[in-house]
């Protein structure tokens, strides 16, 4: 497992020909626009109706990078995080993950690219209830065809590095919010991903669990790229950049 190339390209120490070469992109969304229920398919009620959920939507998270996505509810933040995870095929536009547009890929390179680049964190962590916190990190890896030893293996460095050592044979259902929360990250990084996109990560946890979540989010994002949906003004404080969306367009980035 060693697709962390653009962490090697951006981790310079000790290679001076390096030092002034930007930092690689991780993602580059370019005039994104998307509508629900378009082509011939059904919208969330059931009828034919189209929602345009991004309008010409475009920025860049780099290499290293830690943005946060703001905006009220419904202003396209989770439609945004799916396109990034190659999970939705928008409308119009380009979606570049890591230089290869998403958007004209086929299914296959596009699921392929998914698993191999990309951790996602869900606000309700998505872990299935029946395994147990060893089985549900080390799951990426049974689709990436690792032998059983090591994906435990792997797992369980993992679960020790979010504090979870204890806790590798209890069932989600056994553990807090914030423990889930823990097995998800651990989960989404198994891979070594370069990007993480994270969907309101602290949405489900009381403040104090919260901010455990988010300095270990934090820790494991300063070297790769994080994009990171919240309403959480202590989670868009430690972002290095901000993009603010109203009604599917970004109305701010910066600060
Ligand atoms: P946020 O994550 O910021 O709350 P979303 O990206 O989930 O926003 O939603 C953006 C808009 O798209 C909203 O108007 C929402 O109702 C709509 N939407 C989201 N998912 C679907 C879907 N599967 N079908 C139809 N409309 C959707
Ligand atoms: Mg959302």
């Amino acid at each position: 497992m060693s697709n962390h190339a653009l962490r090697q390209a951006t981790a310079s120490d000790g290679d001076s020909s390096s030092d002034d070469v930007e930092s690689p992109t991780a993602v580059r969304l370019e005039s994104v626009t998307h509508e629900y229920g378009a082509n011939g398919g059904r919208g969330r009620s059931g009828d034919d109706r189209t929602v345009t959920a991004l309008r010409d939507v475009s920025f860049d998270v780099q290499a290293g990078d830690i943005v946060g996505l703001e905006g009220p509810s419904g202003s396209g933040k989770s439609t945004i995080l799916h396109a990034v995870s190659g999970l939705l095929v928008p409308s119009d536009g380009a979606v570049e993950l890591l230089d290869t547009d998403l958007t004209t890929c086929s299914n296959r390179e596009r699921t392929r690219l998914r698993r191999r680049h990309v951790g996602i964190v869900f606000q309700r962590f998505h872990l299935l209830p029946s395994l147990s916190a060893r089985a549900n990190v080390a799951l990426p890896l049974v689709q990436a065809g690792i032998p059983r030893a090591t994906r435990r293996e792997r797992a369980e460095t993992l679960l020790e590095k979010v504090g979870l050592g204890d806790r590798i044979h209890h069932l989600p259902g056994e553990l807090s919010g914030g423990e889930r929360q823990r097995v998800a990250i651990a989960r989404a990084l198994v891979t070594d991903p370069d990007v993480i996109v994270a969907d309101e990560p602290t949405g489900e946890l009381d403040t104090a669990t919260g901010e455990d979540v988010l300095d270990l989010l934090m820790d494991i994002g300063r070297d790769r790229a994080l994009l990171v949906a919240s309403h959480d003004e202590s989670t868009l404080a430690v972002a290095d950049r901000v993009v603010t969306l109203r009604d599917g367009r970004v109305v701010s980035d910066g600060g």
